[in-house]
């Protein structure tokens, strides 16, 4: 069988792997690239979780890409409607004929006397459990290897024990696999979680059942935002689609950033204000301890976004309620707290996250060696120490995704440009200074992130290996910043004694 050559491959046809590809063939067109998606369709998470009322908890303006304007009127979207958006995406720029469906990336190994990456991937397999019955091993060849595989796995959620799990005989559903048949109309719900997932169940589930009880162990921080935003209704009524698009998406960026930078700098203020803002939404009588005070400052954790209050509106109907204790033990009518409380369920769905992976848990080797990703320091965001020909986009923790993920790919094609414009095959970050202190890759403290934080590469204090969390100052480094500080241009060791790389023995062009 004979091995297909690119210049560039792309490992996953989400959000990301989308962008990328339009920003490779836009700023690169000169590079031949294909997406390996193991998956059987595109949109990665916006295809993958199918809980009613999945939506996003940013704004479209900044989760949607900046050269392909977000035209709904709901700034908060439904997963359907995002999903819809990467597709019209990959078919607008002709993304979708680069991608290989069906082919999970399990192997990747860097030779440098070929400065060449073979890349293994398994055929017919799906990330989602779809069984790996008729797997075959195809390796593909590339000289850049650019992952945009997401941060979690698709084999499945975050499922903890319980006590007495085995006494509950009703069904209990982790969001990640959303059974499309399941009828919970008239039924008692509960949902064992505080985070995005928990806080989109309630209202959403609410609709239906008889009652949706949220059961948290510590709350979250919950603001409320219009889901059509009026200022942009303004922007677009008097500009043109494109103008609109990018005001709306600035506006977005520096309110975010600025609300992020005054919690993170006045932790008691926001605390309060978030506090208040929350009363507001509750009835007077509504007592606010514990349900709703969060024992973290704000953006210790990620911060939940409910459109216009739809949370508040179904605790208020009385639909649905907020329980904040400790399991004791699942019995037969449903869970027993530890304070004695018994919450009776007919349906338990379990909110309790994600498992977090790095680089779409490939094996990684690099001239022979093996590479572990929790062993490496991340360079500007995007490349990781002494891996050459490498990238991986990874999104932020205080924003829209798109904003840091759509900068990743422009960095990638400027690295990529500039080294045709000087002759250089091989580029690689070196981490030399080892008394820079190794700190955890994400700023968050949330159990998930806590739980992985091995397997996720390390940051250092300082640029170019700290990950920083603001879009402005990676707006302006990623544009016109120099793109090959603190970079290795190695030169081939084969092509150093003369040998004639094996690429060109075999006929292939990059
Ligand atoms: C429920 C939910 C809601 C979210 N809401 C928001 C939000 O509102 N705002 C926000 O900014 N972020 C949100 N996020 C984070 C979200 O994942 C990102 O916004 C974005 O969708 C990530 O896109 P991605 O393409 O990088 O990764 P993914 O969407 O995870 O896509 C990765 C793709 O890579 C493929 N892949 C992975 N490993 C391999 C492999 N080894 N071989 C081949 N293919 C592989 C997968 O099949 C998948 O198609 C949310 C996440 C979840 C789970």
């Amino acid at each position: 069988m004979t091995t297909e050559h690119f210049d560039v491959l792309i490992v996953g046809a989400g959000l990301s792997g989308i962008g990328a590809a339009y920003r490779l063939q836009t700023e690169c067109p000169g590079k031949s690239y294909a997406i390996l998606e193991g998956r059987a369709d595109l949109g990665g998470t916006w295809d993958l979780f199918r809980y009613p009322g999945i939506r996003s908890d940013s704004d479209m303006f900044t989760l949607g890409y900046p050269f392909h304007p977000w035209k709904q009127a709901k700034a908060i979207a439904d997963g359907p409607s995002i999903l819809e958006y990467i597709r019209e995406t990959a078919d607008e720029y002709g993304i979708e004929k680069h991608i290989r469906y069906r082919h999970t990336v399990a192997k990747a190994s860097w030779d440098s006397s070929e400065s060449l990456w073979t890349v293994t991937s398994l055929v017919g397999t799906s990330l989602v459990g779809e069984g790996g019955t008729g797997a075959e091993g195809v390796d593909f060849t590339c000289r850049f290897l650019y992952m945009c595989s997401g941060y979690y796995s698709y084999d499945g959620g975050y499922k903890p024990e319980f006590p007495g799990r085995d006494r509950f005989p009703g069904p209990m559903i982790h969001p990640q696999e959303w059974p499309e048949d399941l009828d919970y109309s008239g039924k008692q719900v509960v949902v064992i979680g505080s985070g995005a997932t928990a806080i989109t169940l309630l209202p959403a589930m609410a609709e239906r059942s008889a009652h949706v009880t949220m059961l948290q162990r510590s709350p979250t921080y919950i603001a409320s935002l219009p889901a059509v935003d009026p200022i942009v209704r303004v922007l677009r009524k008097w500009l043109p689609e494109g103008l609109a698009h990018r005001v709306a998406r600035w506006k977005s960026v520096i309110l975010t950033l600025g609300f992020y930078q005054f919690c993170r700098r006045r932790p008691e203020l926001a605390k309060r204000m978030l506090r208040s803002m929350t009363a507001r939404q509750l009835p007077s009588e509504y007592d606010l301890d514990p349900n709703f005070s969060p024992n973290y400052n704000p953006w210790d954790q990620r911060m939940c976004l409910v459109p216009d209050g739809d949370l508040f509106k179904a605790i208020r109907d009385g639909r649905a309620s907020i329980v904040t204790g400790q399991i004791d033990t699942f019995t037969e009518n449903g869970i027993r707290l530890q304070s004695g409380r018994e919450l009776p369920a007919d349906i338990v769905i379990t909110a309790t996250g994600l498992q977090l992976v790095a680089c779409g848990g490939l094996q990684l080797e690099v001239d022979g060696l093996a590479v572990r990703p929790g062993d490496t320091f991340v360079y500007r965001g995007f490349m990781l120490s002494d891996i050459p020909n490498f990238a991986m986009c990874v999104g932020y923790t205080n924003a829209s995704w798109t904003l840091r993920a759509d900068l990743t790919s422009q960095s990638v094609c400027r690295v990529l440009n500039h080294m045709d414009r000087n002759g250089q095959v091989q580029v690689v970050p070196r981490f030399g200074d080892k008394s820079i202190p190794q700190r955890p890759l994400l700023d968050l403290n949330s159990g998930y992130v806590r739980r992985s934080a091995d397997l996720l590469p390390k940051q250092g204090d300082r640029p170019p290996w700290r990950l920083r969390q603001n879009y402005v100052l990676d707006y302006f480094s990623a544009k016109f910043g120099d793109v090959t500080e603190n970079l290795e241009f190695p030169t081939p060791a084969a092509a150093r004694h003369g040998d004639a790389p094996k690429l060109a023995e075999a006929g292939r062009s990059s």
